[in-house]
């Protein structure tokens, strides 16, 4: 193990070992695993908002080592909050755009509140997240998951047109739709170097078919489970120097808080857990995923 610096536990193998000791060992001691300047490109703070935390869950990833958070809109419900959010604090940017999940019949309505916020002073850094969910359709009702499908593919269509003229990166979530959102974006024109397929879970054809367009992956705490080994192929495939990390927070935490509510904090675990599987330092791992991140979002 080469020396480290800063807060730094190894949280996988035998080795658990905690390098510099001091007066805020104590907290990492407790549990938490921190990487200095490492940045979570998709987190939900809503969530944590509505629970009352949201100040707690801020300072525990600024304590994590996380100096800027992109929190993603996925309806009405929380595009306001985040716009606000991100005006009041430097840290947090925002994306506003209506998740597959969340598509209705009146869709429409909704996706007319989208462009108002690329006039504000401070705009989105990104459309998203849109796409496509089919883990979510109803399962014994195949009429109505083919409509509530065709929905999603309208108002996904909708609104990569959108980014399209706005010239806004593009998030999207793909959930057991992963060719039908490609074909969607090729017939966009959409740049495809300012698309990313986050929490991606597809394996190493998959990434291939974006690297082939100038896409991007990023990954979830999902790269960390035992089972993962193909998105950890896919990880490799695109490589450090255009991997993006994420929490998806408050879902998907990474090992060893597998199961548990996530929160942006434990983006160190993943962060850790990438650069050992990267083979490279927690400084340069933070640098080059950092470095992508900014470059992507245009974090200021
Ligand atoms: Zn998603
Ligand atoms: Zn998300």
């Amino acid at each position: 193990m080469e020396p480290l610096h800063g807060r730094y536990l190894r949280p996988f193998g035998l080795n658990r070992t905690l390098v510099v000791l001091g007066l805020r060992s104590i907290a990492v001691l407790g549990g938490l695993v921190g990487m200095a300047g490492i940045v979570d490109s998709h987190t939900h703070l809503h969530s944590f908002a509505l629970k009352g935390v949201l100040d707690e869950t801020l300072e525990a990833a600024a304590e994590a080592g996380l100096e800027r958070l992109v929190t993603v809109g996925t309806d009405t419900d929380d595009w306001d909050f985040y716009a606000d959010l991100a005006e009041r604090y430097s840290q947090i940017d925002y994306t506003v755009g209506i998740h597959p999940c969340h598509v209705e019949a009146d869709w429409e309505d909704a996706f007319s509140l989208i462009e108002p916020f690329w006039s504000r002073a401070g705009k989105p850094v990104a459309l998203g997240e849109i796409g496509l969910d089919r883990f979510h359709l109803p399962r014994n009702d195949e009429a109505a998951a083919k409509e509530i499908f065709a929905l999603q593919v309208a108002a996904c269509e909708a609104q990569l047109q959108l980014a399209k003229q706005l010239d806004a990166p593009v998030v999207i979530h793909s959930r057991g739709a992963f060719e039908e959102c490609v074909e969607l974006i090729d017939a966009s024109g959409v740049d495809w170097t300012k698309v990313v397929f986050h929490c991606f879970s597809e394996g190493p054809g998959e990434m291939k078919q974006l690297l082939d367009r100038g896409g991007f992956g990023s990954f979830t705490g999902v790269i960390t489970f035992k089972n993962a080994e193909s998105v950890r192929e896919a990880a490799k495939l695109q490589g450090l120097d255009r991997l993006m990390i994420e929490t998806d927070a408050p879902y998907l935490a990474p090992m060893p808080k597998r199961g548990k509510p996530n929160e942006p904090a434990y983006l160190a675990y993943t962060a850790t857990y990438c650069a050992e599987l990267f083979g490279v330092s927690p400084e340069e791992f933070a640098e080059k995923t950092t470095g992508r991140a900014k470059a992507f979002y245009s974090l200021g």
